[in-house]
């Protein structure tokens, strides 16, 4: 029997794993969310012996359900392969008293490199399968690191285009670089006047416009979705939750059956949904900590059962987390409220109409899986120094709001649950703000220049994705304002 995908916003659109990638939002506006959670059927030992691509295969066989073992084995084989500077994939360390799971080793030194590079291949076969013949144009909004990794994955792969947007002045260099230099006659990267929720609204406002949808039919055309609301990245992201787990208990870090805490940076809450997702498959999860940056509406979510975006949008140190409106909450949503979609559309309008909505007591009660904390941009900044100074380890800001809140969730619990921070990114990555938060003197303005300074203090080699920068000509330079993002997307396509 197959596993059917449902609209957190109606449960009468049902629809094939295939079909939900394909679509990426539902038509009424909601996201597809699976209409159970599978159990992992393998034992642990079983589990802690594989590698990291037949765990893949493991997890995602149980949720895509109409893909042949052939087609899943295929995407999993290409997408996991020396793309990656490590065969492990997705490595952990230990520093200190915690295990950082590094999931930076793809081709853009992001966690986004973890689902968008078997995307492209789940989502060309999802095509095929259901003999989809226009060609699919992967609309994306980035708040810098999505972007760069949904392009690297969709570049000219056949029957496909890409159309990236980007808040002009909310990336780091390096990530604007990465997304501006890409190449492949199918991309294409525009810098908004906005910020990112701007861009996301924009996209989704596309994707929810018939007549754009049917004027992109009459030209040859269908949208799809590379962000975090498509289905096709939710799933590979529960694969290293599963396989970090597994890794511990090999290495016999861990009894059986320990709980153990994952504390996760966290922006759209995508990431976290995995672990979540990850927790209901039967991983004995305790806590997940959600740790947010200075837009913490998350924390104030997790406090006070209000969500609010009502706020100042501040850019921070770790530009991928600033976002006041965490797309994937509304599956979590969805599912403490006893899977209740209309429930969950009504609290949907209330967040378009008035920026904020509340959950109910005993929606509440069903958060305990989760715990919020929040740290400042200094906070942020000591986090990356002690742990340089004490350990020898260089960490990314986004990974350094996690450790702060680790921290704090330590001395305010005396918990001593084991636990895994989840490492999203290089530091290579925001090598300006890792140079500055360690007090290194004299830091270049250029930026290949601070990833050699980076190289002298963690004896970690330059990426590649970063070496490729340096001297990588500007093939992208369209800016354009919020409300000409449909416009500019019309133009590029050629719609009549
Ligand atoms: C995208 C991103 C995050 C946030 O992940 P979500 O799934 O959006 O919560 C955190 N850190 C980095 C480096 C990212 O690129």
């Amino acid at each position: 029997m197959d596993l059917m995908y449902k609209s957190t916003r109606d449960s009468n659109n049902r629809v094939l794993a295939s079909q939900a990638i394909l679509q990426g939002l539902s038509s009424d506006g909601g996201l597809y969310v699976p209409e159970n959670i599978p159990v992992l059927k393998k034992s642990m030992e079983e589990l802690a012996e594989m590698n990291y691509q037949e765990l893949a295969y493991e997890v995602m066989k149980l949720f895509f359900t109409d893909f042949s073992e052939d087609e899943l084995k295929d995407c999993i084989n290409k997408a996991y392969d020396d793309k990656f500077d490590t065969s492990e994939i997705a490595p952990l360390r230990k520093v200190g008293q915690v295990y950082y799971l590094e999931l930076f080793h793809g081709a853009t030194i992001a966690f986004k490199d973890m689902a968008l590079s078997i995307l492209p291949h789940l989502l060309t076969k999802a095509a095929k399968k259901n003999n989809v013949e226009e060609e699919i144009v992967i609309l994306t909004a980035t708040s810098g690191d999505t972007g760069k990794a949904a392009l690297a994955g969709f570049a000219d792969v056949e029957g496909t285009k890409i159309i990236v947007f980007y808040p002009k002045d909310g990336v780091s260099k390096v990530q604007e670089k990465q997304m501006v230099t890409q190449k492949g006659s199918n991309t294409s990267v525009i810098g908004i006047q906005g910020n990112f929720d701007d861009a996301q609204t924009g996209v989704k406002e596309m994707f929810n416009n018939k007549e754009l949808a049917k004027k992109m039919l009459q030209n040859g055309y269908r949208f799809s979705s590379a962000n975090s609301i498509n289905i096709g990245r939710l799933v590979p992201q529960i694969v290293y939750y599963v396989y970090s787990y597994a890794t511990l208990y090999r290495k016999k870090q861990i009894s059986r059956d320990e709980k153990i805490n994952f504390v996760v940076p966290t922006g759209n809450f995508g990431n976290i949904l995995a672990g979540y997702y990850a927790k209901q498959m039967g991983v004995p999860i305790n806590k997940l900590i959600c740790a947010s940056n200075e837009n913490k509406v998350l924390f104030d979510f997790f406090q006070t059962g209000r969500y609010n975006k009502n706020r100042e949008f501040i850019l921070t140190t770790s530009p991928s987390m600033d976002i006041l409106v965490s797309s994937n909450l509304e599956r979590l949503i969805y599912h403490i409220a006893d899977e209740d979609t209309v429930k969950t559309a009504e609290l949907m309008k209330e967040l378009s109409t008035k920026g904020s909505y509340e959950v109910t007591e005993k929606m509440r009660e069903k958060l305990k899986d989760f715990v919020g904390g929040w740290a400042s941009d200094e906070e942020t900044a000591q986090a990356i120094k002690n742990i340089y100074d004490n350990d020898d380890y260089l960490i990314d800001t986004h990974t350094a709001v996690a450790c702060h809140v680790y921290n704090q969730y330590v001395s305010e619990t005396n918990e001593m649950t084991k636990s895994i921070i989840v490492s999203t990114a290089s530091p290579y990555k925001f090598a300006d703000s890792v140079l500055r938060a360690i007090n290194e003197e004299g830091i270049p303005e250029d930026d290949y220049e601070q990833a050699k300074v980076l190289q002298k203090l963690s004896s970690v080699s330059i990426p590649k994705a970063v070496e490729e920068l340096n001297n990588a000509p500007i093939l992208h330079n369209t800016i354009c304002e919020v409300r000409k993002m449909q416009d500019t997307v019309e133009k590029i396509l050629n719609l009549n």
